[in-house]
């Protein structure tokens, strides 16, 4: 029996999934799998564990000895959410205990155990029964992480061999039960996906209690979210009646740059120093009014997430749409029915208008402003659960952590940016990065639906209806299937999940391409390859591929991306290497140079034109001479290695004619995954230096013979040499019109006039890291793999 605190007791009444303690049981008991849908905030996190102790499970001595296992996708939650258990059973945090990667509260008398899904994945892989067990509830299953997806397929053959076993009479084996959870009632990839569960399990609603929520577009989208997002607030703080605000951001620096702008203007003690001095108070908030992008870089401490990765502010701009100046308002009722006046201000006006703001932001109450994001230590989490001090409005300012994993009492309205940061990969590069994205519309009423926890709320969202109704998916893609199938291989392979092509996926991806994936990174070195007879060779006497990850492959799963291993000191060029590549080309090549850089041209324009022309080619010499002309790719990775010698900025970029913004995201992508690295692989020695010394001729060839096998697939080899053609024997100058072959393209493919060996005499073989068609198929950052 579990004895409750008195306010704990009358909170829990009012909770929906209280009154389906009777029917969650009893489909437990009788089904191996049950999956339960409800609203967030309904109860699911905090009562399920607990209906299932009072049941017996995870007391030893009972049916059901085994600890109760539940995932979350993020640490914060796995800490909060064990926290609040613990508090409302009022038990102990060794009897209900957390573990995430580099911490646990876990004892031998644990009951409830609530974990990363990355910790339960690395335990499957030393205990694939998980003895220690009796449920396993997979929370936030509507949120299709690769983490989530991967465990139900794994869990639905445990199971399976639990029941086996203990129908066996082996001893002491008991069976697993699951119980998957989720915000939504879209679950039928699971209920419904015979493979993965051949009966298919029961689903039970709990019933939703939400009140309205109105919701307000933004008339035009802006691509700077964050300054939007204060604004906002601002305008909700000083109009609109007392009610919490919780604002969705994408990360941390975001985040923390945002709670600060908001605790200048209106922090307690901001507002007291105004009211005293006013004057000089205003001139210390205008100080503080550059948002903090950028900023410094954490190291990973522990299973990244990708909310923890700061990026820069590049990927935000492409994702402005124009597409709406001409929309309506929405909403003519709400705050936004002024925007349009406001865009249109006379100056004098302006200057009214600003008085008037100056003297609401006098009389306004102060913010309790709250940051809430995965590596904010634990007791800063717990701060948005109590009650803001009184007379202040509550300011929760969260990435979507808040979106349902943690349920933020007293919100009345959102502010939301529409934007989250994904795991993406991007088909032209090859390469997996974390990018800000578009959140889908599913995610957006998730998030409008916080502010209707306590009553009717408002949602106002930071960009037009008709980007969201053009521009959003309707559901977040499983992330599986958004990720490089190598990735999704290469991962599972290093959590000994070997018969990748069989495995039962929630939503399979297809199957050709699984092996085909296998294929590339048996050639990579990633996967074990036998030659032995024994082992069997295929059918054309390739040898063929043990399918076993090997040292190389499990290095390589920890990146974010996807880069070969660290050979002879290589590791720091190759990740610059795949930052830069990550990034994109940073040279402002030929076609945009007058262009770009327009507001430096000086009187006599044609001549500083010449001048500016000879001093771009000049520079591009100076970076193609590394590797000798032979590699667009060590071009980058020569300017990249200048610009950190002269210690960045943008005299340097304007005299190398590379894009400041793309050289600052080179250099802190290079940073968090050095760190990455330096966590996971200490004997590596990838601590992040800055400054490197330029490859010696040993280590560019290493580098080259790399490139040519991450970009295995990606070659192209000069047309005479594999048609015999009226060309061949045709003595060529430079690879202009020069027809390449490229593995997988009909057409014949071009180097692109951006690449140095465009203008080189055209060589045999290259290897490229990018493709696109314009008149023609371009191959762009081309290096050559057998340089004379
Ligand atoms: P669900 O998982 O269905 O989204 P939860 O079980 O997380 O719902 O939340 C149930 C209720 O418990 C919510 O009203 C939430 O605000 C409250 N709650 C959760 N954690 C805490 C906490 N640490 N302090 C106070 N209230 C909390
Ligand atoms: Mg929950």
């Amino acid at each position: 029996h579990v004895s409750r605190p008195a306010d704990v007791v009358e909170a829990r009444i009012l909770l929906p999934i209280v009154t389906e303690e009777q029917p969650i049981m009893e489909a437990v008991l009788l089904n191996p799998v049950v999956i339960i849908c409800g609203e967030t905030g309904s109860g699911k996190t905090t009562q399920v564990p607990q209906f299932l102790f009072e049941a017996g499970f995870g007391s030893p001595g009972s049916d059901n000895p085994g600890i109760i296992g539940i995932t979350q996708p993020r640490r914060v939650a796995a800490m909060s959410m064990a926290a609040r258990v613990a508090h409302e059973m009022s038990l102990s945090s060794s009897r209900v205990s957390y573990q995430i990667r580099y911490d646990a509260t876990v004892s031998p008398s644990t009951s409830i155990k609530f974990m990363t899904d990355g910790v339960l994945l690395r335990e499957l892989a030393t205990d694939f029964l998980l003895t220690k067990y009796s449920v396993i509830i997979i929370d936030e299953a509507h949120e299709r992480s690769m983490n989530t997806d991967i465990l139900i397929g794994v869990l639905s053959r445990v199971l399976k061999l639990r029941e086996d076993m203990w129908k066996a009479g082996t001893a002491d084996v008991k069976p697993l039960r699951l119980i998957i959870m989720s915000a939504t009632l879209r679950v039928s990839d699971f209920a419904e996906n015979r493979t993965l569960f051949p009966t298919p399990p029961p689903v039970i609603n709990v019933a939703a209690r939400q009140h309205p929520v109105t919701i307000h577009f933004n008339r035009r989208t802006f691509s700077d979210y964050v300054t939007e997002a204060v604004k906002k607030t601002i305008k909700i703080h000083t109009r609109l009646p007392p009610g919490g605000i919780l604002i969705f951001l994408t990360g941390q620096n975001e985040i923390t740059g945002v709670c600060r702008k908001l605790e200048a203007k209106f922090g307690v003690k901001a507002l007291e120093r105004k009211r005293q001095q006013r004057q000089l108070a205003e001139d210390a908030a205008d100080e503080h009014e550059n948002t903090a992008l950028g900023g410094d870089i954490r190291p990973a401490q522990a299973d990244v997430e990708a909310e923890d990765l700061e990026l820069g502010n590049q990927q935000v701009d492409d994702l402005a749409f124009d597409v709406d100046v001409d929309m309506v308002d929405e909403d003519p009722e709400a705050l936004d029915s002024d925007e349009d006046t406001e865009e249109h201000q006379l100056d004098k006006e302006l200057v009214f208008l600003e008085l008037a703001n100056i003297l609401t932001e006098l009389c306004a109450a102060p913010m309790h402003i709250v940051p809430l994001y995965s590596l904010l230590p634990s007791e800063k989490q717990m701060l948005v659960f109590k009650p803001p001090p009184p007379g202040c409005r509550l300011v929760v300012v969260s990435t979507n952590v808040a979106e349902t994993s943690l349920t933020i009492p007293g919100i009345r309205y959102v502010v939301d940016c529409g934007r989250a940061k994904e795991r993406r990969y991007d088909i032209a590069n090859g390469v997996q990065a974390f990018q800000v994205s578009w959140t889908s519309k599913a995610s957006a009423a998730q998030r409008a639906g916080r502010a209707g926890r306590t009553g009717p709320g408002h949602c106002y969202r930071l960009y037009s209806s008709a980007l969201f109704e053009h521009h959003f998916d309707e559901f977040s893609k499983p992330e599986i299937l958004r990720m490089p199938i190598e990735g999704v291989v290469l991962q599972m392979k290093s959590m000994h999940i070997d018969a990748v092509v069989n495995f039962p996926f929630p939503t399979p991806p297809d199957r050709a391409t699984l092996h085909k994936a296998e294929k590339v990174l048996g050639h990579l070195g990633a996967l074990g390859v036998t030659t032995s007879v024994a082992k069997g060779l295929t059918a054309e006497g390739v040898p063929s591929i043990d399918g076993q990850i090997t040292e190389l492959g499990r290095l390589m799963s920890l990146f974010p991306l996807s880069p070969p291993g660290q050979q002879q000191g290589c590791l720091p060029y190759i990740i610059s290497i795949v930052s830069a590549l990550s990034v994109g080309d940073p040279f402002l090549h030929d076609e945009g140079l007058v262009a770009e850089h327009e507001e430096e041209a000086v009187d006599g324009l044609e001549d500083a034109d010449r001048t500016r022309r000879k001093a771009f080619f000049t520079t591009q010499h100076t970076h193609s001479a590394l590797g000798n002309f032979t590699s667009d790719v060590f071009r980058i990775l020569s300017v990249v290695g200048a610009y950190e010698f002269a210690g960045g900025g943008h005299k340097f970029c304007a005299q190398h004619f590379v894009r400041p913004k793309a050289m600052e995201e080179i250099h802190k992508l290079r940073a968090q995954i050095s760190n990455i690295v330096q966590t996971n692989f200490p004997s590596a020695d990838a601590g992040f230096v800055p400054r490197i010394l330029p490859p010696t001729d040993m280590q560019l060839k290493v580098l080259r013979q790399l490139l040519a096998a991450g970009f295995i697939d990606q070659v192209a080899v000069r047309k005479d040499r594999v048609e015999q053609t009226s060309s061949a024997g045709v003595k060529y100058t430079t690879s202009k019109g020069v027809p390449y072959k490229a593995l997988g393209v009909s057409e014949d493919v071009f180097i692109h006039p951006s690449s140095l060996l465009a203008n080189t005499a055209p060589p045999e073989y290259v290897v490229f890291s990018e493709l696109i068609r314009t008149t023609r198929v371009w191959i762009k950052g081309v290096t050559v793999i057998n340089p004379a």
